[in-house]
């Protein structure tokens, strides 16, 4: 990839490296959804990554390989995870205009918009226990080493660590969204699956900028 922009090839490999992952996890996310909910989120991850990877060729520009991945996902991912991935990468899409290169800080200012939309749709906010807790942070992250001057490979690493890190801190978080949150304090002491996916997508890119 070129050194310090995110090409619409770049963010397609993203995706389909995203998807790889899910399904490479699948049984773990599925494991740790079953401990908390309803035991479906790798199958229904990989259903709906599976389903973006066939879509990436027909892509002709950032803005619409994103609205495309989200308007997928959101009708093939079953649950709370496929409104809440699709509207991230809605948003997302609708923040970057029809281009086919982002800039480090154009990617950071198009996945927060995504973030909020993610937020504003789950009515959900840090340490409820959700994917909000793995991707807040990452961005945070990711907008700082830009800030400062890092390279894209090095805020991207930076924000795969705080991703990484967040999702490790749902672990004694007790559950207030979704179907974790009917257990009430049992759901303490179980990572949330939607903040382990939610890393992927981290773990996804930082393959993709080493690449
Ligand atoms: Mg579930």
């Amino acid at each position: 990839m070129s050194a310090n922009e995110l090409t619409l090839d770049d963010l397609a490999e993203w995706l389909r490296r995203f998807a790889t992952i899910i399904d490479e996890n699948k049984r773990y996310l599925t494991d740790l959804d079953s401990a908390i909910g309803d035991a479906d989120h790798g199958a229904n991850m990989a259903r709906g990554t599976a389903a973006v990877v066939t879509t990436l060729d027909q892509a002709n520009s950032i803005d619409a390989l994103l609205k495309k991945t989200g308007m997928t996902l959101v009708s093939t991912v079953g649950g709370t995870a496929g409104p809440l991935y699709g509207t991230m990468f809605m948003k997302m899409g609708m923040a970057t205009g029809q281009v086919m290169t982002l800039t480090p800080e154009e990617f950071g200012k198009a996945l927060r918009a995504g973030i909020e939309g993610l937020i504003a749709r789950g009515k959900t906010e840090l340490e409820d226990k959700t994917m909000i807790d793995a991707l807040l942070p990452a961005i945070d992250a990711f907008d700082a080493a830009i800030d400062e001057g890092a390279s894209l490979h090095d805020a991207v690493e930076s924000a795969q660590e705080a991703s990484a890190a967040g999702r490790d801190a749902t672990i004694p978080m007790v559950a207030r969204k979704g179907r974790a949150s009917y257990l009430g304090e049992r759901s303490a002491g179980h990572l949330d699956p939607g903040a382990a996916s939610a890393t992927y997508l981290w773990d996804a890119l930082t393959d993709v900028v080493k690449a």
